[in-house]
């Protein structure tokens, strides 16, 4: 199981957008990397295509994952992802308050 899951309300702790907050909307296991809506925004100008008109665009660009930690939607502070075993089931838990995160399968 991986610690971030997209739409995980998430802080920045390090780096150029030290203090910000938002949701994750992409994870990139792998490279440890993460997507958060409006972080490590970057403009890029582009030419006209078929698809869309010039202009400056923003992109969100993916973040190392060892910069962000996940705010506990129970105690509201940033902190980092324990794991439970509740049952055979891997559940993931606030360090700081020992609440339950939200889990990776279940939908809203
Ligand atoms: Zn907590």
């Amino acid at each position: 199981m991986y610690k971030f899951k997209v739409g995980d309300e998430v802080q920045v702790m390090a780096g150029r957008d030290k203090g910000k907050k938002g949701k994750i909307e992409k994870v990139y296991k792998k490279e440890n990397k993460i997507v958060i809506a409006g972080v490590n925004i970057y403009k890029r100008h582009r030419k006209v295509t078929r698809t869309q008109p010039a202009g400056i665009y923003e992109i969100a660009r993916p973040l190392s994952t060892s910069t962000v930690a996940i705010i506990c939607p129970k105690c509201g502070k940033p902190t980092r992802v324990g794991f439970l075993m509740e049952g055979k089931i891997k559940v993931r838990i606030c360090k700081k308050c020992q609440g339950r995160l939200a889990q990776p399968k279940e939908k809203k």
